[in-house]
């Protein structure tokens, strides 16, 4: 449905919700007959979500989506959004959604992985989807119906709503030659990148990004990614470790959703379901936007401003990457039969995407003229 469809879609919705507004007295008179269950005023609704106050391009991707159900609701819904501990703490959004205590959230899904391994695959693990190919699958292979059927059993219905496009593989104090140099390497990489480049021999810490700069800055650790060129310049980490690898192999295209407690959905309007999936789609839509924006222009400031160089690991240690990449999602994947059943679907979109890729993105990247002092060496 088109941008006009839609809105002609509502403002007929609307008008039929004053008409019947007008004949409500009417109806409330009539034994037996079914009074509109809309209701007249804004219904509030709470957005708790994983994000700091204020935080760009994530927290950003949460406030344009309750902002954007509002307006296509023409006001009905109004979403009110808390940053990390406002209501309750970043993690706990899942259980506040789930239990009834938050309408809804937004974050990322492989933080509740501890709940059930599945969640994993709807953000993104190592050597997996871009962020088009996270939302092709969501929408045509089969990925919705594996989400919702996941989401369901904590009483949750989740959509995309943002997607962090491709990471960078991080900053790092020394040069990665070869495999070697990934031996003993200390390096803060949460969730299954983590647990990949431990198979080459590196220690993984985990810590808030708010801590990267000074644990870099004080060598506790050797490396660190954080997210891409927009939001690691705005921590700085071209200061303390002078070596940027790009890609990542770990977050291809982390994408980010809205959970919307199931009681909640089910008490909503079909109009007003639709506008939160429209909403979603477009925030998606929009954050993909800002992201591929802002990285490139990040990424002239780094490289013209600041000197810095974005280098790509030797091909022996993506060929590893890959192998270990494999292992670690297999293991995963094989975990629940639900999981497998996702792991399954996800893997098959891989293969095609990665089919069509060969054909189309990938050669003509490399074909069209690489520029700039920031390109790989
Ligand atoms: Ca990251």
């Amino acid at each position: 449905m088109d941008r006009r469809t839609f809105l002609k879609t509502g403002a007929v919705g609307a008008g039929a919700a004053a008409l019947a507004a007008c004949s409500e007295g009417e109806q409330a008179a009539a034994a037996g007959a079914d009074a509109p269950s809309r209701p007249r005023q804004a219904r509030r609704l709470s957005m708790v979500t994983t994000w700091p106050p204020n935080f760009p391009g994530l927290g950003d991707m949460a406030l344009r989506t309750a902002q954007m159900i509002g307006e296509l609701t023409q006001g009905s819904l109004d979403v009110r959004v808390y940053a990390d501990g406002e209501l309750v703490p970043a993690l706990e959004s899942f259980d506040a959604v789930s239990t009834g205590a938050a309408d809804m959230y937004h974050g990322a899904e492989y933080y509740w992985q501890g709940k059930a391994k599945g969640f994993s695959f709807f953000t993104a693990v190592p050597m997996g989807l871009t962020a088009n190919e996270m939302f092709a699958w969501h929408h045509f292979g089969g990925g919705k119906e594996l989400h919702q059927e996941l989401s369901a059993q904590f009483n949750i219905i989740a959509f995309p709503a943002g997607n962090t496009t491709h990471q960078m593989g991080g900053w790092f104090k020394k040069e990665i030659n070869s495999l070697e140099d990934f031996r003993g390497l200390r390096m803060r990489i949460p969730g299954l990148g983590g647990d990949v480049i431990q198979q080459l021999g590196a220690t993984t810490v985990t810590l808030p990004g708010g801590e990267i700069f000074q644990s870099l800055q004080s060598g506790a650790i050797d490396a660190s990614e954080w997210v891409g060129p927009w939001n690691d310049l705005a921590f700085g980490l071209y200061r303390v470790a002078p070596y940027y690898y790009g890609p990542g192999f770990h977050e291809p295209g982390s994408g980010l959703h809205c959970g919307v407690n199931l009681d909640v959905w089910n008490s909503l309007t079909e109009f007003e379901q639709l506008a939160i999936q429209r909403a979603c789609d477009w925030a998606t839509h929009m954050s993909i936007a800002e992201y591929s924006h802002q990285n490139a222009a990040a990424l002239q400031t780094l490289a013209n401003e600041h000197g810095v160089t974005v280098r790509s690991f030797p091909d022996d240690v993506w060929a590893r990457l890959e192998e270990a990449s494999m292992d670690v999602v297999s293991t995963i994947g094989n975990s629940d039969p639900l999981t497998k059943r996702i792991y399954d679907s996800y893997m098959a979109a891989r293969e095609r995407s990665m089919l069509w890729a060969s054909v189309s993105d990938g050669p003509y990247l490399r074909f069209r003229r690489q520029g700039g002092d920031a390109a790989p060496q």
